[in-house]
């Protein structure tokens, strides 16, 4: 029910779970990180039951390097709390968190042919297996994205990383929040503005029907026929 995203010059790891303990009182039952950027091309995904200080501890035992990543609290709606149903879940090339409820997913197991290849009992990894089907044949993350919603119904916020772009995070949304921040040293997005405070006070709200794109000193929004977006910035007008 958190989701946070950072891709800088910084290591990812602690900065991601500072963010998600920051959205604890979301509430939740899980949580999880997905590592990229390190010095391989793999994307470490490390997630448990349980409060983000076991998370904390089971990451700081693995000590993964990389600059980019993305993190999510889970609050279990398909799938029961395990290990394997919390996020980031992966298939094929293509990582993902996920807020919300894909309310089709059954139809989706059905109509891409699913239902030996899933792991886990969540609507999050159908979702993830959709989006890895067209990006196998477009080879393109961002078309992906947009031809993989339009099979969606439910609300959703998705987090994405591609094995083949180590450095980046996508986003796309259906009602689910998503606001996004530039930092001095990187680009975050998080879920609200809680997250994102000791990056910036400036940020802005994704807008629905839109691709957002994080590398670590540019942010890009496009809307679905794939034209930039300008996005509208707002100010953190409180102190914290
Ligand atoms: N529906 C997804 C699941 O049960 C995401 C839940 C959430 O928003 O945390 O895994």
């Amino acid at each position: 029910c958190g989701i946070i995203g950072y891709t800088g010059t910084r290591q990812a790891a602690g900065l991601l779970i500072k963010g998600l303990a920051s959205l604890e009182y979301r509430g939740y039952d899980s949580a999880g990180v997905a590592i990229a950027g390190g010095d391989s091309k793999d994307i470490n995904i490390y997630k448990c039951v349980g409060k983000v200080a076991n998370l904390r501890e089971k990451v700081e035992n693995a000590a993964p390097k990389g600059t980019c990543g993305i993190g999510h609290t889970r609050w279990a709606t398909h799938g029961g709390v395990t290990d394997v149903n919390a996020h980031p879940h992966r298939v094929g090339k293509v990582t993902v968190t996920h807020n919300g409820i894909i309310e089709n997913f059954k139809e989706l197991i059905k109509a891409y042919n699913l239902a030996d290849k899933l792991v886990s009992g969540t609507d999050t990894e159908v979702a993830c297996a959709v989006i890895n089907n067209f990006y196998n044949e477009t080879e393109n993350i961002e078309e992906a994205l947009v031809k993989a919603v339009d099979e969606f119904k439910g609300t959703y916020s998705f987090t994405v990383l591609v094995e083949d772009e180590p450095g980046a995070i996508y986003a796309v949304r259906n009602v689910s929040p998503v606001v996004v921040a530039k930092g001095e040293d990187g680009c975050v997005l998080a879920s609200d503005i809680t997250a994102l405070t000791p990056f910036s006070k400036e940020y802005f709200v994704l807008p629905e029907e839109t691709v957002l794109k994080l590398t670590k000193d540019e942010i890009t929004v496009k809307d679905f026929n794939g034209n930039e977006v300008e996005p509208e910035y707002c100010e953190i007008d409180w102190d914290v």
